[in-house]
């Protein structure tokens, strides 16, 4: 800009400079001729007298170095030549100056000389006798005088250039700098020219504009960041080459990945030729979708491929955890062949005891242990089927919590409840506590109780006791359930609350129990999102405590 406007101006002023002098040298050159011409007129009238006087011997007596004379005839014909010889001449009857001399006395005219083969200004006066007196002065001689005037001028020129190129720049530089001042991140804060103010209000405007938009897509990022940073599940976003974009919290945890790994290839952090496969597939817009282990967790990796406008191909990994629901799967699958397993045996107990007193094999003595054996598989099939249905009642709902009640109410029942068996067993039950209200299903609540007396009784020894407790520990209710029965081994510690679990397989076919009394427990006490902890001594009885959140008094 600074450069245009330098320019603009110097050429102005350089132009207006050129133009001045062409007018002044053109005045110069008219005045320069009218001067010539008054002086040519003047000296024409005292050389007229002369000629008029003294005819040709006045003429020769004439020293002018610069005048061309010329004495013409009426008719044309040149009498006296300064310049040339005169009988060498053509007739000058048809030159201008002649022919107007003729007509009106007098004539003054500047024109081509053939004669002299040069620029000429005549003045010509008709003498009395009918002859005319011509005087020539060189054109050229009015053009040498204004070269004398501007020799000196042209000094000028160059000084007055100099000084204008000067003044050019300063001023230039001047207009330029309220420009190159303007702050553009304030634009209405400047002292600019009125001129610009439109624009600076407009560039207001825009940044203004642009400034929201920024903000918006920053905040839409921090959002977006936000979010997939606060992700269970693993998002990686892939450029065409597999490199990554953006990885959040919980993919770098996945797939081990370094903090500062964006930008980096994903196939350097994660080397597995099936994932590597499906990414390749994934960019061919197939969508892929593939199971990993990695750290004893198990994930599916969804693949999509997506058009982006900077990037060309994008490749989006949603990573799911899917753990849980593949350990339920192996559970589910474990739990039907374990209930097939556990039926087939009292089933088939059963079915050949029935079909060797169908067909008679009997003897007369045995039969009654047979129908007793028939009977107690029978039982043992009955308690394993209502397990099995409670067991997956509690896998499959999640039944509301609907009620609050008493969980020493509970106890005090399930005293009741076990009395007979107890005395069977030679076992006694101690209830003891205080009213403990808790918020749930209370059948669940039962469930857990009722198993844990029942194990308590059933692993006891003769004389042995059931103490069953409920206590307020600050926001807890604590259930405990303490036998002086034959105790759990450390390892079988660890596994009984598996389901189908059962410790001691020679206690196992003297105590009745299906091995899902504790999976049921452990079950319940998920709704109740309960705590339980068990510590037994082997031969010296075990104590389970049980630790459920309390209703507080003032929601009851
Ligand atoms: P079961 O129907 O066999 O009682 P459970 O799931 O209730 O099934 O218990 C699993 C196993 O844990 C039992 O078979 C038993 O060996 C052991 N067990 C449970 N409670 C006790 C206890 N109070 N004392 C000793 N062993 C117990």
């Amino acid at each position: 800009m600074f450069r245009i406007i330098f320019l603009t101006i110097l050429g102005a002023a350089v132009l207006s400079l050129l133009v001045f002098l062409g007018a002044a040298a053109g005045i110069l050159y008219s005045n320069i001729s009218e001067s010539q011409l008054l002086s040519l007129r003047n000296e024409l009238a005292l050389v007229s007298s002369g000629v008029e006087q003294g005819g040709k011997a006045y003429l020769d007596s004439l020293r002018l170095a610069d005048a061309r004379i010329s004495w013409i005839d009426p008719d044309g014909r040149v009498r006296y030549e300064t310049h040339a010889d005169a009988a060498s001449l053509d007739n000058h009857f048809s030159r201008k100056e002649v022919e107007q001399t003729l007509a009106t006395g007098s004539a003054e005219i500047c024109r081509y000389s053939s004669t002299l083969g040069r620029n000429f200004c005549y003045a010509a006066k008709l003498l009395p006798d009918g002859s005319i007196v011509r005087m020539g002065i060189s054109a050229d001689s009015f053009q040498q005088v204004l070269l004398t005037y501007l020799k000196p001028l042209f000094f000028a020129i160059l000084v007055c250039i100099g000084i204008i190129f000067f003044l050019s720049k300063t001023l230039a530089k001047k207009i330029v700098s309220p420009l190159e001042a303007i702050d553009l991140d304030r634009p209405l804060e400047n002292d600019a020219y009125p001129e610009i103010i439109p624009f600076l209000r407009r560039i207001e405007k825009q940044k203004n504009k642009i400034t929201r938009q920024y903000n918006e897509i920053r905040q839409y990022l921090k959002d977006f960041l936000n979010i997939s940073s606060s992700m269970s599940e693993g998002l990686i976003v892939l450029d065409s080459s597999f490199s990554i974009i953006n990885i959040n919290a919980s993919a770098r945890t996945i797939f081990n990945a370094p903090e500062n790994c964006v930008g980096h290839n994903f196939l350097q952090i994660d080397r597995n030729t099936e994932l590597n496969k499906a990414l390749e597939l994934a960019l061919n817009d197939d969508s892929q979708k593939l199971q990993l282990s990695r750290n004893d967790h198990i994930y599916i990796v969804t693949i999509n491929r997506f058009d982006h406008s900077s990037y060309g191909s994008i490749l989006v990994l949603l990573v799911l955890d899917i753990t849980e629901q593949a350990q339920a799967e192996q559970r589910r699958r474990e739990f039907c062949a374990n209930v097939s397993h556990e039926l087939k045996t009292p089933l088939q107990t059963i079915i050949g005891s029935s079909e060797m007193l169908e067909n008679g094999l009997v003897k007369e003595e045995d039969v009654s242990s047979f129908a007793h054996k028939i009977h107690k598989e029978s039982k043992h099939l009955l308690n394993m089927t209502n397990d099995i249905l409670h067991l997956s009642f509690l896998d499959e709902q999640a039944p509301h919590a609907d009620d609050n009640f008493d969980l020493y109410e509970i106890v005090d029942s399930c005293q009741r409840y076990y009395s007979r068996l107890a005395s069977e067993k030679n076992v006694s039950i101690i209830v003891a506590g205080e009213k403990a209200i808790i918020h749930g299903v209370k059948s669940i609540a039962e469930e857990i109780v009722y198993n844990l007396c029942e194990n308590g009784i059933k692993y006891n020894k003769p004389d042995g006791s059931v103490k069953l407790t409920v206590s307020k520990e600050n926001d807890s209710v604590v259930l405990k359930v303490i036998d002086s029965g034959i105790g759990i081994s450390k390892a079988d510690l660890d596994r009984i609350f598996e389901r189908f679990y059962r410790c001691d397989k020679s206690h196992s076919k003297t105590v009745e129990g299906t091995g899902l009394g504790l999976s049921i427990v452990k079950q319940a006490l998920k709704h109740f999102n309960a705590k339980i902890n068990v510590i037994s001594e082997p031969g010296l009885g075990s104590k389970f405590t049980v630790v459920f959140h309390a209703k507080a008094e003032a929601e009851l």
